[in-house]
């Protein structure tokens, strides 16, 4: 018997809880992994609160990502005693995730942990994080270099944000950070921010274009926030795309695209190459100062799971929400 964060469906709708589940019903699966750590990220907030269509199998259990030790394979890649780190792939969505003690999963999900890194150290880091660095490599693909100029990063005092502050500041961008929350103003200075911005301020309706200040940007939130950090952004800069938190709405006209030839790229986590997976993770363990991660981390319980979502989706959290499932 192992815990698992379970979520069922019945005539009166969707439920969570807390269960002791039999291992023999598991789904199948060819790497079985003892899971150490798994994170609450927004999405799994989104499944656990039933806020938006997330789960695509009941039962399911929820967790988009987990790292662990794998216990037994039939992978070639992959054998008992193997740290590994999974996130993505319709895991903790159609397939059953990481906020439990085990996982049976396709090892073709799986990519090694990267030497020198715990299974803590990944999950404090997690899909959240892993997106952050995505975006990192989006406009370092772009040409976006320290000396082009400012970094916008919207949701900063999110999981998104936090790993996308503390990674540009050690790479020596000038990070300006876009927050809803003026005191954790320290906490995103503490993490590498140059400035701090008042999210108020990018919040309605702007003009298509507006005075051109930042070279690149994380954007984690969308709606108008997205909207007018492009209509700021300076001739041939980058806007990286990765969420909705503000809404999943983008009302922008063309013009910093024609006029400016800004580049918006979306960036997405879920189904993202595994090449590019790998260099994620080890660009993290060699781009993200290990002290500046564990001030953005918040450690619980399996068992404190269910009380932490609603609070994730309503953006009071700080940081990353990392899950000891053995506790
Ligand atoms: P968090 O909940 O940790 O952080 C989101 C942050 O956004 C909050 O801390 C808050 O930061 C800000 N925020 C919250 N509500 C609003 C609002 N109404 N308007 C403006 N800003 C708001 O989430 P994550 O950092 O884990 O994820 C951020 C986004 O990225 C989510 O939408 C998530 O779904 C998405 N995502 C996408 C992935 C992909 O593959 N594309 C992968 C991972 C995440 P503050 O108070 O500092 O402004």
């Amino acid at each position: 018997m192992f815990n698992a964060i379970m979520i069922e469906k019945d005539e009166a709708g969707q439920t969570v809880g807390l269960q002791s589940v039999e291992e023999s019903a598991l789904p199948d699966g060819d790497v079985l992994v003892d899971v150490d750590y798994s994170t609450i990220n927004y999405k799994d907030a989104l499944a656990i609160t039933n806020s938006a269509p997330i789960v695509r199998s009941y039962p399911l259990v929820p967790g988009i990502d987990f790292a662990g030790t794998v216990s037994s394979s039939n992978h070639a890649d992959y054998k008992a005693g193997d740290k590994v780190i999974l996130n993505g792939w319709g895991v903790g969505e159609q397939y059953w995730g990481g906020l439990a003690q085990k996982a049976k999963v396709n090892g073709d999900f799986l990519v090694p942990l990267p030497s020198g890194f715990t299974t803590r150290q990944a999950m404090a880091i997690g899909t959240a994080g892993y997106t952050a660095m995505l975006c990192v490599l989006a406009l370092e693909d772009h040409g976006v270099t320290p000396d082009k100029g400012e970094i916008v990063v919207t949701g900063a005092s999110g999981g998104v944000g936090s790993v996308a502050i503390a990674t540009l500041g050690k790479l020596g961008y000038k990070v300006v950070a876009v927050t809803g929350k003026p005191d954790e103003s320290q906490y995103l200075l503490d993490l590498g921010a140059a400035e701090i911005l008042d999210r108020a301020t990018l919040s309605e309706p702007g003009r298509p274009l507006a005075k051109e200040r930042w070279a690149g940007a994380v954007d984690t939130v969308g709606s108008h926030i997205l909207a007018n950090i492009c209509a700021s952004t300076k001739y041939n800069g980058v806007v990286t795309a990765c969420g909705l938190a503000a809404g999943m709405d983008l009302p922008l006209t063309v013009m910093p695209f024609i006029l400016r030839g800004v580049c918006l790229q979306g960036v997405e986590s879920v189904v993202c190459p595994k090449e590019r997976r790998v260099l994620a993770w080890n660009r993290l363990a060699a781009d993200l100062d290990a002290e500046k991660l564990s001030s953005m981390v918040n450690e619980i319980g399996l068992s404190e799971v269910i009380d932490a979502a609603p609070k994730l989706m309503n953006g009071t959290l700080r940081g990353r929400y990392m899950v000891d499932v053995n506790r």
